[in-house]
Formats: C-alpha cells, sequence, structure tokens
C-alpha cells in the first residue's frame, strides 16, 4: 500500500483572496470560479446544455464554441468574495508571531492588479481594518502574554517609488541603501517610532498613505505605481538573561502587477512603469532562485529585494497574498497573476 505523501512543511506560504464584485463588474462574466478552500477555476467552462436542431443532438457544437481556459489552481488557501479581513487574517499572518517572537525575521506581501483589493487586504478602513492592524492587535496580545521576556517594538513605513526610497512618516529626500556587512541591509536615515498600540499604527499608516507616491492613469485613477513597506523592528530580551534577539516583521503593499503599457503612459510614466516592472520582476526572480534551490539569490537586483534581503528564504517565514478581481474585465490580469502565484508556491 502505498502512503499518502506529505507535503514537505516550506517556508512560503501563498494564498489566493477573490475581491466581491463592484458596479463595474456587475455586467460581465465571472471568470474566477472558487472550488473550496484550496482549489480555483480560471475562466470555468460555462454549461451551454446540448444543442439541438430539429429534435436531433448536434455533434459538432463544440466547434463553434468558445473556449474555456477551465484551468485549475491549488493554493495553500483561497478565500473568496464572502470572506472577511479577519479570516484572511486568521488563514495569513496569525501565524507568523510566534515565529516573529521566536526571533525570525517574518515577511507579507499582498500582490495583484491595480483594483484588485491589495490595499483593503493590508490596510483595510475603520470599520473593516486590514491585517497590518489585526496582525499588530495580535502581536501585543502575545508579547504581553511572554510576561518573561521585554519587547522593544519600533515600526518605520516606507515606499519604493520609481526605484527610489521614500520614509512616509517622515517625508525626506531619497533614502541610500548600504550592506549591513551581515545579512541585511541597512536604509540609511529612516525613522523608526515607538507605539504603543494597534490603534496608533492605524493612524500612523492611513497618514503615511496620504504621502504615497500616487497618479492617476488612463485606466485607473486609483491606480498607485508605489510598494508600499512597513516594517516592525523588535527587540527580544529574556528578562534572566542578557542576550537580545532583533526580529522584523514586513508587510508590503505591492504596486499594481499590470503592465506599464496598459496604462497607456508614455515618458516619465513609461519609465515608472519599467522600474516597477524592475522591482516586482526582482521580486519574482528571487522567489523563483529560492523555490529551486538555488544557492544564489539575486536580491541586489532591486531596492525593494535589497530591502528584503534578510527576510525572505531561510528561516523566514513569508506569506504571499495574491489578490484578484472576480470578472472578465481582468481577464489577462487575472491570469497573469495567478502563474506569477503559481511560481512561488513551489517553495
Ligand atoms: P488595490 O489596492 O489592489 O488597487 P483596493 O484595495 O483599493 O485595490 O480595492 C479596490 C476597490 O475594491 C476599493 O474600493 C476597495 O474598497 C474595494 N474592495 C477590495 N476588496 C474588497 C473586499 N474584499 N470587500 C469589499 N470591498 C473590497
Ligand atoms: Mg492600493
Amino acid at each position: 500500500r502505498i502512503s499518502t505523501v506529505e507535503k514537505p512543511s516550506s517556508n512560503i506560504n501563498v494564498v489566493v483572496r477573490v475581491r466581491p464584485p463592484n458596479d463595474k463588474d456587475s455586467t460581465t462574466r465571472q471568470v474566477v470560479q472558487v472550488l473550496d478552500e484550496n482549489c480555483l477555476v480560471f475562466d470555468p467552462k460555462e454549461d451551454e446544455g446540448d444543442f439541438y436542431v430539429g429534435g436531433l443532438k448536434q455533434l459538432n457544437r463544440d466547434m463553434l464554441k468558445k473556449r474555456y481556459k477551465n484551468m485549475e489552481f491549488q493554493f495553500d488557501k483561497v478565500f473568496d468574495q464572502d470572506s472577511n479581513n479577519q479570516e484572511v487574517f486568521e488563514g495569513t499572518t496569525q501565524n507568523l508571531i510566534s515565529s516573529l517572537l521566536d526571533g525570525f525575521n517574518c515577511s507579507v506581501f499582498v500582490y495583484g492588479a491595480t483594483g484588485a483589493g491589495k490595499t483593503y487586504t493590508m490596510l483595510g478602513n475603520k470599520e473593516t481594518p486590514g491585517i497590518a492592524f489585526l496582525t499588530m492587535v495580535e502581536l501585543y496580545k502575545k508579547m504581553e502574554e511572554k510576561s518573561d521576556h521585554n519587547f522593544d517594538l519600533k515600526i518605520s513605513y516606507l515606499e519604493v517609488y520609481n526605484e527610489m526610497v521614500k520614509d512616509l512618516i517622515c517625508p525626506s529626500g531619497p533614502l541610500h541603501l548600504r550592506d549591513d556587512g551581515k545579512d541585511g541591509t541597512i536604509i540609511s536615515g529612516i525613522k523608526t517610532h515607538r507605539i504603543e498600540s494597534a490603534e496608533e499604527l492605524f493612524k500612523m499608516l492611513e497618514f503615511g498613505n496620504r504621502n504615497r507616491t500616487q497618479h492617476p492613469t488612463d485606466s485607473n485613477a486609483e491606480s498607485s505605481r508605489s510598494h508600499a513597506v512597513f516594517q516592525v523592528h523588535l527587540c527580544i530580551t529574556h528578562k534572566l538573561s542578557v542576550e537580545t534577539k532583533i526580529a522584523k516583521l514586513t508587510m508590503i503593499d505591492l504596486a499594481g502587477s499590470e503592465r506599464g503599457a496598459a496604462t497607456g503612459g508614455k515618458g516619465v510614466r513609461f519609465s515608472e512603469g519599467s522600474n516597477i516592472n524592475k522591482s516586482l520582476l526582482a521580486l519574482g526572480n528571487c522567489v523563483d532562485a529560492l523555490a529551486e534551490g538555488h544557492k544564489h539569490i539575486p536580491y541586489r537586483n532591486s531596492k525593494l529585494t535589497r530591502i528584503l534581503k534578510d527576510s525572505l528564504g531561510g528561516n523566514c517565514k513569508t506569506v504571499m497574498i495574491v489578490n484578484v478581481a472576480p470578472s472578465s474585465i481582468a481577464y489577462e490580469e487575472t491570469f497573469n497573476t495567478l502563474n506569477y502565484a503559481t511560481r512561488a508556491k513551489k517553495i
């Protein structure tokens, strides 16, 4: 008898979240169908029933039918359009907190095309706060429970825009990156802030978000071409020891993954597009290299991957939350997004 093969435990989790349809989607076809909590079908075949002419079933009807991709995708978890931020939190970043408190770096991305629900998932709003807030609430709770340790917590919030790094809380000129001589990268001049509660954090992230570089584009007025990087720097000391551990949680609201060309931009906008692709491409290549077990991971190829150097791979835990829209308006973007996410899943 063959026993079931256990999936090797991996340090990257890839989940997909399908957002509910909005007004723009309502007249179009649904192209993402969630089958169960691990599986979805892209561009599902639609049952058109049998085709009869004069009471005879026609066999050649298939030749005339529209072809559907009808492609099945498996992920660690699939959240359908009825899921809320609390459920997404419980299925993703909640599981990182114990690793973080044990001293391991963790990272979380929201990936997807503009309008797919990245910011809603990461930041949310006052009524339905996103996973950044929910993670911090849980982190404070867990720190309190671990009363034999002292924790010193600071946060920073920056954006990578056009391959330039900018502090979102204390806006300044572009910040430079340099190697710290070990595994990480130092962001020169970034300000860190001590905060006491998740509520304080939410206000800070909202404030920071207003400093994000945004441009209206032809295809979407809310388009965001910057990567927003929120980091929690944690200093952990056992009360009966002098040894200190440092751990970092990085949460990233990535720029829209749609191709720069689709926005109809020219000139400056075109170079913005190519630079954003550079960071997303570099991230994809790092994830690929990790998935294939390469020794050399090309972190140096973009600002974003340099910042992530000590938080991706090795003992670090990573969650990638892939956001997709439900309707045929975003057909190409959704297909590309699901394929990108499938590469990451191999790790
Ligand atoms: P992105 O950041 O990927 O460009 P947004 O998070 O801004 O996309 O989402 C686009 C729109 O859809 C926003 O108006 C947002 O409030 C709404 N939206 C996204 N996801 C959900 C969801 N799960 N439930 C309800 N509304 C959502
Ligand atoms: Mg957004």
